[in-house]
């Protein structure tokens, strides 16, 4: 694809290749989120420490677009290494995205660039990322599709981690039936990575279904402290659903409202600080000239000058956190924590087929309302979006009915049931 106009900002690198397969995904041009390894193409995850890094591989994902002619035209901007809710967190040297519905706000992130893409660009699927809402926020923000499927669905082959049992490849698209289309060709198990073994279904099937009888739980610790407009659209939406015959019922999360966010940022920090150690400045991406120093120097500096100030603060509160005499009392704990996380939302599907809840709390903030939150504020603004990412659970992000600026209505479903997500996403559609 040429670099043209309005989609500049959203891409890190264009690519212009024609497809030379025919296949399900002839017709529609991808992009990747640039954590997502394109042989050829430099690939950095949005960070000045991998600047100049080509994979000499291909992404499972990629290809498997590549094998259904899909056409490639770029990586797509994100948060560094995909640490951010706003994409305001992009490495050094590089713009933070404007939201393409208002460019005075942020696109949500980490997926940002892909969310952006998708609103701007006909005819376009991103396949992104998501380890704690990277996908379903962005959507939300710029109001489009965002799917995150079960953890272990998509191969992980030749992304770029962020926090190993935590992330998922997923679709943004801005039709529900693309997403579906496009999940049946990267989903299934895939040899290269040992957390993808699970048997893929053709989610197409799961379109032009109806709802009625289908039961929905909403927690109710997930509908308060909402801003009006987010309410407004989530309670349309509702309505909407139960005029096609969809039941409500409610529920509680209690455990995930009070602890999926501390165990989330321990657990995804932990796993973070080890996945950056690699960059040294030797191997990938990134370096400077070695003067005769110790190594330990060098690569201190390396880093110092390469990571931005989110991922700086990453690497020092996960390596604490995981630090002899800590690790018992933080990382492991947040993994115990985790698993009664995981056993609170089954017992909720024990009662329901799907949950649902606004994606975000907020509307797409400004970049100077972003700016002038603390880590801290931040990263609970990702409160809806982490338990069913810590759970693995598959999700769909979907555009509220009537609202000024985008609202996303979440829909979370228990482990492998995209099928159910497609239908009822389909429906509000
Ligand atoms: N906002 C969350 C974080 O900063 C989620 C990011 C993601 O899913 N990549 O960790």
């Amino acid at each position: 694809m040429k670099k043209t106009g309005e989609a500049e900002e959203y891409f890190s690198v264009f690519v212009e290749e024609k497809p030379t397969r025919k296949g399900k995904l002839q017709g529609i041009t991808f992009s990747f989120k640039d954590n997502i390894c394109v042989k050829g193409t430099e690939t950095k995850a949005s960070s000045k420490i991998l600047e100049g890094y080509t994979p000499l591989f291909d992404a499972t994902v990629v290809e498997r677009i590549r094998g259904e002619g899909g056409e490639i035209v770029g990586k797509t901007i994100q948060d560094e290494f995909g640490f951010g809710s706003f994409n305001t967190n992009t490495g050094l040297g590089i713009k933070p995205p404007r939201n393409p519905v208002d460019k005075k706000r942020v696109t949500g992130g980490s997926s940002g660039g892909s969310a952006a893409a998708v609103k701007i660009l006909d005819k376009h699927v991103s396949i992104a990322e998501s380890t704690g809402g990277s996908i379903a926020n962005p959507a939300a923000f710029c109001g489009v599709i965002g799917f995150t499927p079960t953890y272990g669905l998509v191969s992980r082959y030749g992304l770029i981690d962020y926090a190993n049992s935590l992330d998922k490849i997923g679709v943004m698209s801005r039709k529900v039936k693309d997403a579906a289309i496009t999940l049946s060709v990267i989903a299934g198990s895939d040899g290269k990575d040992m957390t993808c073994t699970a048997e893929k279904e053709v989610y197409e099937d799961y379109l032009g279904k109806n709802v009625k009888g289908m039961t929905i739980g909403i927690p109710k610790e997930y509908v308060k402290d909402l801003d009006p407009e987010v309410e407004k659209g989530f309670v349309e939406t509702k309505k909407m659903l139960e005029s096609k015959g969809v039941k409500f019922k409610e529920v509680s999360l209690k455990k995930n409202a009070e602890y999926s966010i501390p165990a989330y940022y321990i657990i995804a920090m932990c796993e973070a600080s080890t996945n950056l150690a690699k960059y040294s400045g030797l191997r990938y991406g990134y370096t400077e000239e070695m003067k005769g120093e110790h190594y330990d120097k060098f690569f201190s500096r390396v880093r110092g000058n390469a990571f931005g100030e989110e991922a700086k603060r990453r690497i020092l509160l996960g390596t604490f956190a995981r630090t002899t005499g800590y690790r018992d009392a933080y990382y492991d704990k947040a993994l115990r924590v985790r698993t009664l996380l995981i056993e609170e939302y089954k017992e909720a599907f024990k009662e329901c087929d799907a949950l649902m809840h606004p994606t975000m709390p907020i509307l797409p903030p400004t970049f100077e309302e972003a700016g002038k939150l603390t880590p801290l504020q931040n990263y609970m603004l990702d409160l809806l979006t982490v338990g069913a990412n810590l759970a693995g659970l598959p999700h769909i992000s979907v555009p509220a009915k009537n609202t000024k600026l985008p609202v996303g209505v979440m829909l979370t479903a228990n482990h492998f049931e995209e099928g159910k997500l497609i239908t009822l996403g389909e429906n509000i559609e």
